[in-house]
């Protein structure tokens, strides 16, 4: 396996050359446009990895799911859906067209950045600090890794240059979406973006919730199945942006990317797959990533449908 993983990594590294780096975030464009990783962990426990696997690199918008599960976990699906909806956009990630125009008491979906920001805003805790620690640590024990912290240089890079962001939850605010003080959700969603990690990392979250909650290394429940199943949902219709539904029909897996460059993907019942290549397409998914996935699926025959 770890040779196919190389000869995967080598195939698809070319299509780096074809992807920017994101770099309205200034800090993320330092990132190297060539790189291009792998990790898969099944549910027995293997581990296989190619390429730049040992990588560090910000998780960003595959942070999104992470706060969704612990949202769920907190408040029940009916509380959590009842200020975002789940339903996919055609518009970009940080659309902001769509609060005004659809509908302004819900997001429409918890994967784009105004729904993000909703659903971090229902996380208990008195302050921001707080609520950043449990998520944090919720992060730290489903990686199995207790050293996962934040890119501080990512996360003063975002809080700066964030505008589009606070224009959301300022937005939200002013429509009852967020009760608490905008700026303090902001912080929160500011720095779960900026938490660092491994293609090993997220790979493992994946594995996780293919597991159905279960990590597969210890064997503790971490989420009810409902919740991971919730999850594996919403990241096949709106995972990789406005691009989800090609990726489904190309790739067919639960998959949740990130302007960082990482896409996790939860293949159910079988393995985590985590892939890194900071070099985006138009809309903000990792090419190379996506490339390698591609190949996974045919290879490994990982197609859901
Ligand atoms: N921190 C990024 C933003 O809010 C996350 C977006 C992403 O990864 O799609 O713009």
């Amino acid at each position: 396996m770890n040779k196919l993983l190389e000869a995967v990594i080598e195939n698809n590294r070319r299509w780096t050359k074809d992807g920017k780096v994101a770099t309205y975030i200034p800090e993320l464009g330092k990132a190297d446009q060539d790189a291009a990783g792998v990790c898969i962990i099944t549910l027995d426990g293997e581990e296989y990895n190619g390429g730049d696997y040992k990588t560090k690199f910000t998780i960003q918008s595959i942070s999104k799911i992470i706060t969704l599960m612990l949202a769920l976990l907190e408040n029940g699906r009916d509380r959590v859906f009842s200020k975002v909806g789940v339903e996919p956009t055609a518009d970009a990630f940080n659309s902001i067209i769509n609060l005004e125009t659809k509908n302004p008491q819900r997001p429409l979906n918890p994967m784009i950045n105004a729904g993000a920001i909703a659903t971090v805003s229902l996380i208990e805790g008195e302050t921001s600090e707080v609520i950043f620690n449990r998520i944090l640590n919720f992060t730290r024990k489903i990686t199995g890794n207790p050293d996962i912290n934040i890119n501080e240089d990512v996360y003063q890079s975002e809080k700066k240059t964030g505008d589009r962001n606070r224009a959301l939850a300022y937005f939200m605010r002013s429509t009852g979406v967020i009760e608490q003080d905008a700026e303090e959700v902001l912080d929160v969603y500011f720095k779960q973006c900026s938490i660092e990690a491994t293609c090993r990392d997220i790979a493992r979250i994946g594995a996780m919730l293919s597991n159905d909650g279960v990590l597969p290394w210890s064997g503790e429940r971490v989420v009810p199945r409902n919740i991971a199943r919730i999850v594996k949902t919403i990241m096949v219709t709106c995972g990789l942006y406005d691009a989800s539904g090609q990726f489904a029909v190309e790739v067919g897996v639960p998959a949740k990317s990130g302007v960082g460059g990482g896409i996790v993907a939860a293949i159910p019942g079988r393995m985590g797959i985590g892939v890194y290549g900071p070099a985006l397409d138009a809309r903000g998914n990792s090419i190379a990533g996506i490339r390698i996935l591609e190949e996974l699926s045919r290879e490994l025959d990982l197609n859901i449908f």
